[in-house]
């Protein structure tokens, strides 16, 4: 039995942040290669922390969804993960045993030297007639984001341009960066050939890609032509950002079977996790309320609808039959803003969810991250939680900063955070004698501060809070 682990960055604000995580982790999905895909995030939920607790295998292989190496893959990651790692990851990846499991951390899909054939068919898409006879002299431009704080960012433009190189299919192949140099805005000095094709090196299409790329460059659209340029008249081919080519899916399996090595046949089923799901669904064949939802058994298939449209004919709501569908009718609530802490009191209402037996779970999972996992070891008394200081010192980089926070700006941020939510805060203290498991739907423990709660303690620290400035997350 597999386990594989999608981690995206994720966002506080930003609904879409998490899309393409959600759609490779449907791609490699339907392939059944894996017994499950799993997605975690450091803003969203499941996340960092809780997401090795929601896979079913004891054989977990995690891929950061990241373009390329930096502080995210290397420092926030592993430490989040608990993988003891820190710094670069060599190409073999890492690999630990975690609470019984062998969980093996990958380099980011974008090192992947498979890359150079994505960007080769991006260039493609954008020049058809690529490398055939006749075509004027073309130019490569692989355009990364460059950042000066971590060298190994860049590395990656640079090894691409380099393979390319070799191609044979272009005149001349430059690496150019946004933020870094060489810049982008220095092509028409750098770049000689009549024909430039450019491929974003980037994660997403975005506001990089969709305007600071065209600012910088002078693009009007895909194709723009430059009759003055310093080497005489060029055509600037402007093609889509390598991230969201359906050909990362193969890059992330490669990646998952490379990792994986001579691992053998896998691992076991996870024995805490099954007894959860067991327990679980035996209450939910009965009918069950858990957080603001109800659970009814119905023909050997389950609905599930927000608890207070209990009565509503089922014809007035909007009908979802997957678990990606209700994932999609609840990720906003009914002010249409995006709901990272799944917990909140805030589920939208009006839908209802039909599902069969072997969709559920993962339904569950989509609503509730990580809830039956947590609620159920809870009960067993097997969940540990973090106080806050534990989880305070662990922070880095613009987050250090909430170590200076005096406990009574922790409890003033709390109370206005997690009053809204349905977890109860063990990592304060808190009690919860019961759980949904024992029949009290909104009994949910919460182990550790979560990381929308660390953002908004560090807009308290900074004086930020409620004045609307300044919001990083
Ligand atoms: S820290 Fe607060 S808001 Fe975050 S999950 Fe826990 S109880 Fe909910």
């Amino acid at each position: 039995m597999r386990s594989l682990v999608l981690i995206g960055h994720g966002s506080h604000l930003n609904g879409e942040s998490a899309g393409a995580v959600y759609r490779y982790a449907e791609l490699i999905r339907e392939r059944g290669l894996f017994d499950e895909v799993v997605e975690g995030y450091w803003k969203e939920e499941p996340s960092l922390r809780q997401v090795l607790k929601t896979t079913a295998s004891t054989d977990v292989t995690v891929i950061p969804m990241f373009i390329s190496e930096g502080y995210f893959t290397e420092t926030v990651i592993p430490r989040e993960m608990g993988l003891g790692h820190q710094g670069p990851v060599p190409p073999e990846g890492v690999a630990r045993v975690l609470g019984g499991k062998t969980v093996r951390y990958t380099l980011p899909y974008g090192v992947h030297s498979s890359m150079a054939d994505v960007i080769l068919e991006r260039a493609r898409e954008a020049l058809p007639d690529l490398g055939e006879e006749g075509t004027p002299p073309t130019a490569l431009v692989v355009l990364g984001h460059g950042t000066t704080r971590n060298e190994n960012s860049n590395r990656v433009v640079y090894e691409n341009a380099e393979r390319l190189r070799h191609s044979g299919l272009f005149s001349e192949v430059e690496a150019l960066f946004l933020d870094e140099d060489p810049k982008v805005g220095l092509w028409p000095e750098r770049v000689h050939a009549p024909r430039v094709v450019v491929v974003p090196f980037f994660a997403s299409e975005g506001w990089h890609t969709l305007e600071t790329i065209p600012e910088d460059m002078g693009l009007t659209g895909a194709v723009t032509e430059f009759p003055e340029n310093p080497h005489g008249p060029q055509t600037v081919h402007y093609a889509r950002p390598v991230g969201t080519h359906a050909r990362i899916a193969e890059v992330i399996l490669q990646l998952a079977e490379e990792a994986r090595g001579t691992g053998g046949r896998g691992g076991d089923e996870d024995r805490l996790h099954a007894q959860a799901w067991a327990a679980f669904m035996t209450m939910a064949r009965r009918g069950m309320r858990v957080g603001e939802v109800l659970i009814t058994p119905q023909l050997g298939m389950f609905e599930v609808r927000h608890a207070l449209d209990e009565g509503i004919p089922g014809g007035d709501l909007t009908t979802t039959v997957t678990p990606e569908g209700l994932r999609d009718q609840t990720r906003r609530d009914e002010g249409g803003h995006h709901r990272p802490v799944h917990t909140l009191r805030n589920l939208p209402r009006g839908w209802r969810a039909v599902l069969s037996e072997a969709d559920l779970p993962r339904a569950m999972h989509a609503l509730y991250p990580a809830i039956v996992e947590e609620g159920y070891a809870h009960q067993q008394h097997a969940l540990r939680a973090t106080p806050w200081a534990t989880t305070a010192r662990r922070q880095t980089g613009i987050y250090a900063k909430v170590q200076k926070a005096t406990p009574e700006q922790v409890e003033h941020v709390a109370e206005d955070v997690c009053s809204g939510c349905l977890r109860t805060r063990l990592w304060a203290s808190e009690q919860l004698p019961r759980t949904f498991f024992d029949g009290v739907p909104g009994a949910i423990p919460c182990a550790e501060a979560c990381t929308y709660l660390v953002a908004e303690v560090r807009e308290e620290v900074s004086g930020k809070r409620g004045t609307g400035a300044g919001h990083s997350h």
